[in-house]
């Protein structure tokens, strides 16, 4: 079994969703006792946060790098960004470590291929609806990606921020959500991406007419995979 290298705490709501999935898929798959090889770092949030408002992506880029570097000392054989937004700062950090880095939209990619889906939703933060290197991922495939309208956008964003990194999940929100997920459907999204690592624990399957694609599921079953070869 390889070892499986997280970076976490962005926020640490969704990575305790990373080390339930991991160690549930490799109990399903292997069965009695088993459980992940795996090492987590997990950094300040509040930091990376700072740096995203003032559009400091350099200083992040060198505190997941650093976060990167610790683990491969610590013996992983891959390792996952445990959230969709710093993504952004994914190719200083991959150039900082040998071991390779397991890529969150690139895991989502492949599994809307495999479902067939052409044209798709995303919601995340307004850096990963707005800027391009997400959404690039995503187009390289042959995918089509719908955003929300603008005051959606922002509702998303404040809601990510202020609610579900801090633990906080309301059924106004919910319902919010669920009217812009079914705004994107009647655009013609075929499914929508749960571009945030969060979402999941506002959102579930019901809550939509087209199938979801929870990132934080999609990238830690992976990796999970991954790491016996599967
Ligand atoms: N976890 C979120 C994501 O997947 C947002 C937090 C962050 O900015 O990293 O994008």
């Amino acid at each position: 079994m390889k070892t499986i290298g997280l970076i976490g705490g962005m926020s640490w709501e969704s990575t305790v969703t990373y080390y339930q999935i991991i160690n549930t898929v490799i109990k399903e798959e292997l069965g009695g006792l088993h459980s992940a090889r795996c090492v987590l770092y997990s950094v300040d949030f509040d930091e990376i946060e700072a740096c995203q408002t003032r559009g400091d992506w350099q200083r992040s880029a060198g505190i997941l790098a650093d976060a990167a570097r610790r683990l491969e000392r610590a013996g992983a054989d891959f390792f996952l960004i445990c959230t969709n937004t710093m993504h952004k700062v994914a190719p200083a950090v991959q150039r900082a470590v040998t071991i390779p880095l397991l890529h969150i939209a690139e895991v989502t990619a492949d599994e809307l291929l495999r479902q067939g889906i052409r044209r798709v939703g995303l919601l995340g933060t307004r850096y990963t609806m707005e800027q391009d290197f997400y959404k690039s991922a995503l187009t390289e495939r042959g995918l089509e990606v719908l955003v929300p309208q603008e005051m959606d956008q922002e509702m998303v964003h404040r809601v990510i921020y202020d609610e579900l990194c801090c633990g906080i999940r309301a059924e106004q929100s919910r319902r919010e959500y669920r009217e812009v997920a079914a705004r994107l459907a009647d655009r013609g999204a075929q499914g929508i991406i749960l571009g945030c690592t969060e979402i999941g624990l506002l959102l579930g399957q019901e809550d939509a007419s087209v199938p979801l694609f929870d990132t934080a599921y999609l990238h830690a079953r992976r990796g999970a995979l991954e790491s016996i070869g599967k």
